[in-house]
């Protein structure tokens, strides 16, 4: 059915046309920041021929612009006792459901238009986990490789002595990312407490003894594992006996290899910024063990996982090579568990190519949108991040959920309203890729999905 235009509006084309240009204008040099407007305002075409309301009062070049940008001084001293200065940031993109609600992430490639992607994706993830939660992101060029503790410790508190201003258990409430785990959070969460006197739920991932809710630290990978066995269901099929490709070893990648292993699947692959480790094998309980000691305690490299596991082959990262070996590993279902733009389009016709069935992102915009436009095309299932990966933040908002009531739920108890949310929020992507024409498309139904709920509130609130 053709969709009359109102007068003086643009038809939705060409509106998100010129959004685009603005935005790549205003915000020169942020690559990723533009990827991700992208990808979201080609599903949005859909959302806006039904609703010229939203164009009317601009609405898309509201949501595309942060709230509150913050970038600040990082100094410290390291164990030499020379003075060190890194970048610290937040962005407070959207608070139109909720408090600013994402992660801290602390890697050397961090930058303004890296963290502005990610809360730009926060936004419409947090409001896929139907929880009140509005979308942020921060962190700092500081990399945690090859730090001491104590070095880590004085980074984590002068970062929060700046922070700790801006943020708050009803304003804005950060938790992990990459280069972010325990520890940190620990260091952060103990500064906060010092400098503001309070003890509240202003982080989330805190120790389970503090505060720190039970499956926080499983949840993302979990939850990206129950999004998949969803997709699986329909078509009629499961993940038991599945091939399955991990990239990374950090949180994600561990816990998407622990519940792969609950589920009967087979995982083969685990990676690092050094290489990949591919076990023909299969990667069992006893080996997912020493992973987890090798990264979490050890903060050792996964080459060593061919030393002592010796039928495994490690395939170090060659920058010249414009693929990533793990992705030409024949599988059944890929799990990108690292970083962004991970698998590029060279990478999905690897996959495609042997015969992946099922894409499930773990970690945050892992595909180009070349890659992601083949799976699409290729109709394979295909679970983009703001949905797959969205365990993650829902527990963080059970974590608060339990904060403020000051209590603990049990294991059983989290594990399953984890469980029931991503069944939902796989429910609400499929649904609303039907209703807006474009069935088994969850890249246009994440994104629509998540849009409307935020946008509506935008437009209840009035002009802010
Ligand atoms: P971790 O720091 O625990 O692990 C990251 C893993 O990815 C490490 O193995 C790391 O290797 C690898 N990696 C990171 N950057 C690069 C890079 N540029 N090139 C190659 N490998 C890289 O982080 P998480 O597991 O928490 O996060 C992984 C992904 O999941 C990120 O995209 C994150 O945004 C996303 N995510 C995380 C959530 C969470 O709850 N933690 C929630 C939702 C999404 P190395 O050690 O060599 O750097």
């Amino acid at each position: 059915m053709a969709v009359m235009t109102p007068p003086g509006i643009k038809v939705p084309g060409d509106y998100i046309e010129s959004v685009m240009i603005s935005v790549k204008a205003k915000n020169p040099a942020e690559p990723e920041f533009h990827q991700a407007v992208q990808e979201v305002l080609d599903s949005l075409r859909l959302a806006l021929a039904k609703h010229p309301e939203y164009q009317s009062v601009h609405l898309l070049e509201r949501v595309v612009e942060p709230e509150r940008v913050l970038m600040f001084r990082v100094p410290w001293f390291d164990d030499q006792g020379n003075v060190q200065v890194n970048r610290g940031f937040r962005i407070e993109m959207n608070s139109a459901i909720g408090p600013y609600k994402g992660g801290l992430r602390f890697h050397p490639s961090v930058n303004l238009g890296i963290l502005k992607f990610l809360a730009f994706e926060q936004v419409f993830k947090n409001s896929l986990t139907t929880l009140p939660m509005g979308g942020g992101k921060g962190g700092s060029d500081f990399d945690p490789k090859g730090k001491s503790d104590n070095e880590v410790m004085r980074f984590c508190q002068s970062f929060m002595t700046e922070l700790q201003r801006h943020i708050g258990p009803d304003t804005d409430v950060p938790a992990g990312d990459i280069g972010v785990g325990g520890r940190e959070i620990g260091f952060l969460f103990g500064q906060y407490k010092r400098l503001r006197n309070e003890f509240t739920g202003v982080l989330t991932g805190k120790g389970l003894g503090w505060g720190g809710s039970l499956i926080r630290p499983e949840a993302t990978g979990y939850g990206c594992v129950y999004f998949a066995d969803e997709m699986l269901k329909t078509r009629k099929d499961k993940l038991e006996g599945k091939l399955c490709l991990v990239s990374g070893s950090g949180n994600v990648s561990q816990y998407t290899i622990e519940k792969l292993l609950d589920f009967g699947a087979k995982p083969v692959t685990v990676s690092d910024s050094n290489g990949v480790i591919y076990d023909p094998d299969g990667i069992d309980r006893e080996k997912l063990a020493w992973v987890m000691d090798l990264k979490n305690v050890k903060r050792g490299r996964i080459r060593d996982y061919a030393d002592k596991y010796k039928k495994a082959i490690f395939m170090p990262t060659d920058i010249k090579l414009e693929h990533n070996p793990l992705w030409n590993v024949k599988a059944d279902c890929a799990f990108p568990s690292a970083t962004q733009n991970e698998i590029t389009a060279k990478d999905a016709a690897n996959l495609l190519k042997n015969g992946c069935k099922l894409v499930a992102e773990g970690a945050n915009m892992p595909s180009t949108l070349e890659a992601t436009k083949m799976f699409l095309d290729a109709k394979i299932l295909y679970g983009p991040a703001k949905a797959a990966n969205a365990g993650g933040v829902a527990t963080s908002g059970l974590e608060m959920s339990q904060n403020s009531q000051r209590l603990s739920w049990t294991r059983e108890e989290v594990d399953n309203r984890l469980h029931k949310i991503m069944i939902a929020i796989h429910q609400t992507c499929y649904e609303t890729a039907e209703k807006y024409g474009t069935p088994g498309n969850l890249v246009n139904g994440a994104n629509i999905g998540g849009f409307l709920k935020v946008a509506n509130a935008m437009l209840d609130q009035g002009l802010v």
